[in-house]
């Protein structure tokens, strides 16, 4: 009995005229991701992606990486039967064996796409259903609150039987949505606001400041661990670090202690933005949420945007934080968080921060600063690393 996986477009279903352009790179997308796994066909029909494995190929891990593909709804493992209705009940009876032998209630549900097969939904469900009873004395048909429904699908090709499915990551597919710069640190808020733009389409280009010899080796290690993480939805990137400790020296010692950290910010958006046009983005991309800290008040995030001539994302900005750490657990970079490394944004913190930084003081205290010499020395210094998300 052979078996595949069906995964079941989401939004990209809603998309009119461009709707072709999507599913192209939502099927690229899945062959390039399943394709470690040995050899699958992979085509597209009726709303529906058929991920057919070949000799060798490993269906189990398939499955686990179809689950982080932005685009997918739901899919589900499912054997492929000939469209005879002889052959579905036989083949839904051994292949649900375990699952129906277990449950204690059931129901049939059927969708005929091959309007040509000659039995309609409804029979098809009695057929199966009437077998099944028979077959599985104990069960009995609950079609309200059943513990287990059989799915079963005939389509131009096959028919296909299969029991529960998973829920998919949802979204639109990446590369669809334009690319955007990430400002990524070791924390648990952007990577997180990292996942949410990949999951709109974008495609992530990512940029971490690192300060040594304040931080160390390890912290720019963990924040390209946290992009391995995040690159199993959002596939490979590049990492930007910029080596920022001359910038923080400088403003510690031109600029009062109390605008610090804004003015810190300012120079992050510059220094990222530069990056960003360069590697032809359409936006920055950072994980703050409003009323977190100081420097995300909505003074301060003004005083930050001011710095960027880009849109400025940022997907976390009326999350509490429960709910961003729930995410940060469901998509796999909470544990990675937590570990302790310091971030460049600690070393320095002033004791007491400006919560309500007005422009205007902000560009003055600024004026000490040779902003334009900062931002090329940092150009200059940029290191680039490869990320290849984790299998
Ligand atoms: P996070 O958990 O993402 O570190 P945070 O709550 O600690 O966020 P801040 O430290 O104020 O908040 O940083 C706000 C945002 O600025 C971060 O979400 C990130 O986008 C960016 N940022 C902070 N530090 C760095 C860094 N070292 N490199 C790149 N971006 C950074
Ligand atoms: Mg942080």
């Amino acid at each position: 009995m052979r078996e595949i996986l069906l995964a079941k477009l989401g939004e990209v279903v809603l998309k009119g005229l461009n709707r072709r352009g999507f599913e192209d790179v939502l099927l690229a997308n899945i062959r390039r991701r399943v394709a470690a796994f040995g050899p699958f066909d992979v085509r597209e029909a009726q709303s529906t992606v058929y991920v057919t494995p070949k000799e060798g190929a490993d269906l189990d891990a398939a499955g686990e990486r179809i689950a982080k593909v932005f685009g997918i709804a739901t899919f589900s493992r499912a054997c492929e039967l000939p469209k005879d209705l002889g052959a579905i009940c036989a083949g839904a009876a051994e292949y649900l064996n375990r699952e129906l032998s277990a449950a204690g209630t059931f129901k049939v549900e059927c969708r005929r796409s091959d309007k040509k097969f000659p039995y309609r939904s409804p029979e098809i469900c009695a057929r199966v259903g009437g077998y099944l009873q028979e077959k599985f004395p104990r069960l009995r048909v609950d079609v309200e609150h059943p513990g287990f429904t059989v799915r079963v699908e005939v389509r131009d090709f096959a028919a296909y039987v299969h029991g529960s499915a998973r829920r998919g990551a949802g979204g639109i597919p990446v590369g669809t949505g334009g690319k955007a710069a990430v400002l990524i640190s070791g924390g648990i808020d952007s990577p997180v606001a990292a996942w949410m733009m990949a999951r709109r389409g974008v495609e992530l280009t990512a940029v971490h400041f690192a300060s040594p010899p304040y931080t160390s080796e390890r912290a720019e290690q963990k924040a390209a661990d946290l992009l391995r993480r995040v690159g199993e939805y959002a596939g490979r990137m590049t990492m930007f670090t910029v080596p920022f400790a001359k910038v923080q020296e400088e403003i510690l010692a031109r600029c009062p202690e109390e605008f610090f950290t804004v003015i810190m910010r300012r120079f992050m958006m510059r220094a990222a933005e530069r990056i960003a046009v360069g590697q032809g983005c359409g936006a920055l991309v950072t994980g703050e949420s409003l009323g977190q800290v100081a420097s995300q008040t909505l003074q301060a995030i003004a005083c930050t945007d001011a710095a960027a001539r880009m849109p400025v994302f940022r997907p976390l900005i009326g999350m509490d934080k429960v709910d961003i750490i729930a995410l940060a657990r469901r998509i796999g970079t909470y544990d990675l968080s937590i570990l302790p490394y310091e971030d460049c944004c600690t070393v320095f913190t002033p004791r007491h921060p400006r919560t309500r930084p007005a422009l205007e003081a902000v560009l003055r205290a600024e004026e000490p600063l040779d902003a334009e010499a900062l931002l090329a020395d940092c150009a200059a210094r940029v290191k680039t690393t490869k990320i290849e998300p984790n299998r």
